[in-house]
Order: C-alpha cells, then sequence, then structure tokens
C-alpha cells in the first residue's frame, strides 16, 4: 500500500502555494490538468472518490461529432465535435480508434431521411472521414427481427479504447512529479479567498490516510461536473449558468459474435436513438436519457431503467432479451450547460451540448459546465488560455510528460480473452486504492464478467479474493472482508434491481 508515500505527498501540499488547483478527476478535469502541466503550471488535482468515479466512466466511449444533435439543428455543435474528433484521432491514435456504425432503419421513409442526415453529417464533419454507405447484407442481420428492413448505412465515427475510464486516467499519469499532483480520495470541502496574500485555502478531506489538510493555490478551476454548482454555492460564487442533470443507463449483454459494428436504432417515439455497441465480450445497449434533479438517485440504476431498456431492445432482436442476460449496469449522469434562468420543464434532448466556462468577476476562480470526451482537448486549451492571460505560469517549460511510460505487467481473469494489468501494478503505479476501483476502472472485469467479475454464482469468488489480496496487505482476513463487502456491494446494486425487474 502507498499510505506512507501519500503522507510524505502531504507535507510538500501543505508548503507549495499551487498555481491552479483542479476540482474533480473526471475528463474534464484531467484533460485540464494535463494541458496545465505541460505549460509549466504548479497543478494540484483532487477527487473525491476514484478519478473517471463518475459520469466518465459511464459513457458510450464515442469520440463522435453528435449525430444525434443534429436532430435540434445544434449545427454549430456538431461541427465543433467533428473537428475535435477528427483531431483527437490523427493525434491520439493510441487511444482513439476509427470505428464504422451501422444505422439501422425501422421503416423506408425514415431510412431515405437518416441517409440525407447521414449526409449532411459528413460534410459537417468536412468530408474528412469515409462517407455514408448503404449495405443491405451485414453480419448482424440474422439476430435481428426480420422484418424487410431497408438497406443499413454504414458511417464512421471513433471509439475510445480500451475504456472511458482509462483514458481519463493516461491524462494524469504523465505528470506526476513535486509541483504536479493528481489525488484521489481528497475532497475539497470548504475554504476561502484570502484577499490579502490574493490566494485561496483549500481545506481538503483525504479519506485514504484521513487527514484533514489545508492547500493554497492562486487559481481554481471546479470541474466537479454534476457536484459544480454545489461547490460554487458552498463558496458563495454566483455564474449565469448552471447544470441540468440527465440520468444515462446502459445494460451490458453477452455478445454474439455476429456484433461487429455498433447499431443504432431509432427509440418507439423517434424521439432519441439507442445504440447496441460491441465491446470486448459484451455489447452494451443504451443509454436512456431521463431528467434527474438528485445526484444520488441519478448514479442509482432502478428496474424501470432496466425494463425501459430491454423493451427497446426487444423491439429489434429476433430472440428477446431477459434481465437474466445482463451482465452489468453502466449509469452516469450527463452534466449539461444551461442559462441560470432556464425552463426546468424543458426536456433534456432538446438541449445543446455546448460546453461553458465561466470566470468570476471577484475572485480568481472558474467554473466548467457542461463537456463530453470528444471535446475534452479544446475545453482544456480554453482554460489553459484564460489562466495564461492571469497568471505566469511558475516553472514555465521545466516539465515534459514521462516518455517513459512502461507497458502494464499483465494478468489473465477466467473466462476473459483479453490480459488484464496487474492488481499489484495498478496499486504501486496507478493510484489504485480498492478492489473495486481495480474491477471497474483499471480493468473493464466488472463490466465484462457478470455480477461485477464474481461470476453468475460466485464461481470466481476464489480469484476475486486472490486479487483482493493486494488491497489488504496480504492478509487472509483482511481480503476475505474486503471482498464480503464487495459482493454485499453487488447484491445492492446488481442482483436487487434485476429481480426487480
Ligand atoms: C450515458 C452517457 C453516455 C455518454 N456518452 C458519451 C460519448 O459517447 N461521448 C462523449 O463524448 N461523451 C459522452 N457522454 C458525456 C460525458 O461522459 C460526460 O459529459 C463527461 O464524462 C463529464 O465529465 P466531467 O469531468 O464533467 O464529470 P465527472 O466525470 O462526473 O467528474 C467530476 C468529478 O468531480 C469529482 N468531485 C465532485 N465533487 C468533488 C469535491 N468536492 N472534491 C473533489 N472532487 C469532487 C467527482 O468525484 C467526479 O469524479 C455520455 C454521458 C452519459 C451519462
Amino acid at each position: 500500500m502507498n499510505l506512507e508515500r501519500r503522507k510524505e505527498q502531504w507535507n510538500a501540499l501543505e508548503h507549495n502555494v499551487y498555481d491552479v488547483v483542479v476540482i474533480g478527476g473526471g475528463i474534464n478535469g484531467v484533460c485540464a490538468y494535463h494541458h496545465l502541466c505541460k505549460q509549466g503550471f504548479s497543478v494540484l488535482l483532487v477527487d473525491k472518490g476514484d478519478f473517471a468515479g463518475a459520469t466518465s466512466q459511464a459513457s458510450a466511449m464515442m469520440i463522435w461529432g453528435g449525430l444525434l444533435y443534429l436532430r435540434n439543428w445544434d449545427l454549430l455543435t456538431v461541427r465543433r465535435l467533428c473537428t475535435s474528433r477528427d483531431r483527437m484521432q490523427r493525434e491520439m491514435g493510441d487511444w482513439i480508434k476509427p470505428r464504422r456504425f451501422r444505422y439501422i432503419p425501422v421503416h423506408s421513409r425514415r431510412s431515405a431521411l437518416a441517409h440525407a442526415a447521414l449526409y449532411i453529417y459528413w460534410l459537417l464533419g468536412g468530408c474528412r472521414l469515409r462517407r455514408p454507405r448503404r449495405e443491405s447484407e451485414f453480419s448482424e442481420r440474422p439476430f435481428l427481427i426480420q422484418r424487410g428492413y431497408d438497406p443499413s448505412i454504414t458511417y464512421e465515427e471513433a471509439f475510445v479504447e480500451p475504456s472511458d475510464a482509462r483514458f481519463v486516467l493516461h491524462w494524469l499519469l504523465t505528470f506526476q512529479n513535486g509541483v504536479q499532483t493528481a489525488l484521489n480520495y481528497c475532497a475539497l470541502e470548504g475554504g476561502a479567498f484570502d484577499r490579502a496574500k490574493r490566494e485561496w485555502r483549500l481545506d481538503m478531506n483525504d479519506s485514504r490516510i484521513g487527514k484533514q489538510g489545508c492547500v493554497r493555490a492562486r487559481w481554481v478551476i471546479n470541474a466537479a461536473g454534476v457536484w459544480t454548482d454545489g461547490i460554487n454555492d458552498r463558496f458563495g460564487l454566483e455564474t449565469p449558468f448552471r447544470h441540468v442533470l440527465s440520468k444515462g443507463v446502459f445494460i451490458a449483454l453477452k455478445r454474439d459474435p455476429r456484433h461487429q459494428l455498433p447499431l443504432l436504432f431509432e427509440t418507439w417515439d423517434k424521439r432519441d436513438g439507442m445504440s447496441l455497441i460491441p465491446w470486448g465480450p459484451v455489447s452494451l445497449w443504451g443509454p436512456t436519457e431521463t431528467d434527474t434533479h438528485s445526484v444520488e438517485q441519478g448514479y442509482a440504476v432502478q428496474p424501470e431503467d432496466v425494463q425501459t431498456l430491454l423493451g427497446e431492445l426487444n423491439r429489434h432482436l429476433a430472440n428477446p432479451a431477459g434481465p437474466e442476460d445482463i451482465v452489468s449496469l453502466r449509469c452516469g449522469i450527463r452534466p449539461l450547460a444551461v442559462g441560470r434562468s432556464h425552463d426546468n420543464g424543458c426536456n433534456s434532448l432538446s438541449l445543446s451540448r455546448r460546453h461553458r466556462i465561466h470566470r468570476d468577476a471577484h475572485t480568481p476562480w472558474i467554473s466548467v459546465y457542461g463537456g463530453k470526451l470528444t471535446n475534452c482537448v479544446p475545453l482544456a486549451r480554453e482554460l489553459v488560455g484564460l489562466l495564461a492571460q492571469s497568471v505566469a505560469p511558475e516553472h514555465a517549460a521545466t516539465f515534459t510528460p514521462r516518455g517513459d511510460m512502461p507497458d502494464p505487467r499483465w494478468d489473465s481473469f477466467p473466462h476473459l480473452r483479453d490480459p488484464i494489468p496487474t492488481a499489484r501494478w495498478c496499486v504501486d503505479r496507478e493510484m489504485c486504492w480498492t478492489l473495486e476501483d481495480y474491477l471497474r476502472r483499471r480493468t473493464n472485469v466488472s463490466q465484462w464478467v457478470a455480477r461485477g467479475g464474481l461470476g453468475r454464482h460466485d464461481e470466481h469468488l476464489p480469484h476475486v479474493i486472490r486479487l483482493a489480496k493486494c488491497f489488504s496487505g496480504d492478509d487472509d482476513d483482511v481480503a476475505h472482508k474486503v471482498v464480503t463487502d464487495y459482493r454485499r456491494k453487488i447484491t445492492d446494486t446488481f442482483d436487487r434491481v434485476l429481480a426487480s425487474c
């Protein structure tokens, strides 16, 4: 365990005055962190849980131009997202891979419309990707209901591999040194601006070592996703924007070997789209889009979410799927940026997905609203530009990203074809603190293997207990307790939900 190292880190944390503290280790926060570090700013990033522990682990992992936003004629957002998608694909080929998608029309009238829309989409993307193409025969057709479909239409987007959570992590790992630090399990709990010294004093709670500490910084970037408004309220800061919360749930089912391309369908009411996305040994189906007012409820999958998803899916499958076919659940809340006076009665599907950045007029505090995986880099560059107007990086260009990031050591997990990083590696090198962090975010085990990796009938329990030893200081009793707690959580968040469907 790295508890000693963490305690030592705090000595430096309490002595430094950081150029910037970034709140939130989701995609917006970590990408900003990386770009600020690259410019030589001294930066501390904190997350109250694990990195990517909230919405950034629950996305569809698409780096896309926002095809579905065409229905609102939000052409500017689509154009921007397309540009960002293509640039990420060019510059981050290790993580962002091109991927063809297949639109499946259910009526011939929709087919012609969809073809036209996909063509416009392709034009908006600067014609850089492969042109949309009609295909009548395709490998997925046999497991779909045969209703005399019109030809499917394929078009190109990009996809994050191996997962959104590891994509988030990679932005952090390249910059970890004395004055550029990212800490998970460290929550911002309060603080105040010292006007005489022109610096923030921020109260932190490090739940790993039970430490309440104070950190000083010239600037704060609040990138706390759906918690952004709550934090601003706590500091008495007013902004012209706020977040509307939109819950999104996916279910993962065992993948049919014929499932090759992500399939896009319209929902029954034609107001939204849902995708069946092949991902390792599973196919993700979803997401839902439901307005929610409570963060706690928004991150919990309810039986109704699963029923809605199965109902939609079974409109298309030749052999209907049931709760017993579900391998895992995936749930996040989209933080959608709206004006403060926005009418709450408006459905979230009609909202623009543009991000907004607000700089407080009286104190050095920047708030981030909205944002997506797809436009994390332009957003980070905007933040760096804004900051560079006010503070000169203390360590200009002193730090270069660690170019020596070695490949992880590899392990295997029962019934998974692909190797996974070892638990020891993740503990030592990737700030992995718990069994759940390891199974959910450092690897895809809990999404790819039933019941959080335990197996349908707990058949992988002995293997999971062996892994848990890395999180128990090699103590057998503690390892059993770690797994008992993990199993209880799976019972509450997975078994009970499916039993009520
Ligand atoms: C179902 C679904 C599908 C999606 N699909 C896509 C897609 O395919 N492509 C795409 O580009 N986008 C997609 N998105 C959107 C994208 O996932 C989100 O917009 C993005 O992940 C939000 O990132 P974030 O950094 O703002 O928030 P988060 O990932 O939620 O991160 C915020 C972090 O702040 C931390 N935090 C909060 N309070 C504190 C505090 N007091 N102290 C310290 N830390 C704190 C939290 O712990 C959290 O980790 C999807 C979203 C959903 C829900």
